[in-house]
């Protein structure tokens, strides 16, 4: 009987949250969805309209360090990102992947932010980025590193997902996976920018006023604080489309000066990227090695379909996690009914979402 009566709840949520809702119901496991279904703190206000594509332009330098100038140009930057992932998301009925990688390649082409163009230095002065992409319904994906000529490494992630038995290119070999397939490939000087060059070129003058050399645990909460001064930028986008489908998709330079060779959370699938349809889509930013040692993104879904929480209440404890192994970092997640969060521990999470009508909101800080 008690069963009876959640698959009931189960299925009136549904039709109160979404227009088509007997489309999408295939694509769940009642078995898994029913207790965090049913989380009164995870419905959608009758006001309010599901969220449908929700993206991150990484987590934000304090505020004293962002000029007006910047601010608009990120705002505009986002914009932008968010209505042409919308744009795809209206032109089908399963087009979450399409959505996440159009709004990606976005801001990958923007200097603004720290992926494809405009993305970091390491400590020798080359650019080494990472992506992931992985879809909901199947819950492939497909993933890069450390690679350096792929003008937008998140189509290189697609291209491993759709044309390769691997889930995982790394280096040189997988720039030239890129380029077999036809994807656009950059001298590695289409990457530079003045902003990131300078970071660079202070770190060269004094590496210890920008990241310190030990790694012990209070050098590292040392590099933790005047890494925080430091613009990041990582990009990333979740979606769900009309046919109850989730994706996630990221895309980053990594974190400022770092090591040659170092590889972050966000083409690590389950630590900076992950998608289930049966749960939800998480792409995160910040301290890559502890969104790796706790699986954030993956621990997301693991506790809604494991621990019966909601979306908010997950997201919030993957972050939470993050800040008690002393570190910073955001995310943004969609869950299979529309609900977003944005959860973030630093001084702020540069995010914007677009609902289902079409109205879009960025957000830098608090405000
Ligand atoms: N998470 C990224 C990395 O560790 C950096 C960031 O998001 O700021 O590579």
């Amino acid at each position: 009987m008690p069963g009876l009566l959640s698959s009931f709840v189960f299925f009136v949520l549904f039709v109160v949250h979404q227009p088509n809702a007997t489309a999408r119901v295939h694509s769940l496991n009642p078995r898994f969805a029913t207790s965090f279904m049913t989380d009164p703190s995870n419905r959608i206000p009758a006001e309010a309209a599901a969220v449908v594509l929700a993206i991150h332009g990484g987590l934000a330098c304090p505020r004293e360090r962002l000029s007006a100038d910047r601010e608009e140009s990120l705002r505009a930057a986002m914009q932008v990102a968010l209505q042409k992932g919308f744009e795809v998301l209206q032109s089908g009925t399963a087009e979450s992947v399409a959505a996440v990688l159009a709004a990606v390649e976005v801001m990958e082409d923007s200097p603004e932010f720290n992926a494809g163009r405009g993305s970091v230095f390491t400590q020798t002065g080359s650019i080494e980025m990472d992506a992931a992409l992985m879809e909901g319904a199947t819950r492939q994906a497909g993933a890069v590193a450390h690679v350096k000529r792929i003008r937008n490494p998140i189509r290189a992630a697609q291209a491993v997902l759709m044309q390769s038995p691997a889930v995982f290119l790394v280096g040189a070999e997988a720039d030239q996976f890129a380029q077999q397939r036809g994807l656009p490939i950059e001298d590695p000087s289409y990457f530079f920018t003045d902003r990131r060059h300078a970071e660079f070129l202070a770190w060269k003058e004094n590496p210890c006023s920008v990241l310190g050399e030990g790694s012990s645990p209070q050098d590292r909460q040392v590099n933790l604080e005047k890494s925080a001064a430091y613009s990041r930028g990582t990009v990333g986008a979740v979606a769900r489309d009309r046919a109850g489908n989730l994706a996630a998709a990221t895309s980053t330079g990594g974190v400022s000066l770092k090591i040659p060779g170092r590889v972050g959370d966000s083409g690590v699938l389950g630590a900076g990227t992950f998608a289930d349809n049966r749960t939800c889509a998480v792409s995160c930013t910040g301290d890559g090695e502890l969104f790796i040692r706790s699986s954030a993104a993956y621990s997301v879904s693991a506790r809604m379909m494991f621990g019966g929480q909601g979306l908010r209440q997950a997201a919030q404890a993957a972050i939470d996690d993050i800040r008690a192994l002393g570190g910073l970092g955001g995310l943004v997640a969609i869950d299979l009914v529309g609900n977003v969060a944005l959860p973030y521990h630093g001084p702020g999470l540069f995010r914007g979402t677009i609902d289902e009508r079409g109205v879009a909101t960025v957000a830098l800080y608090e405000d």
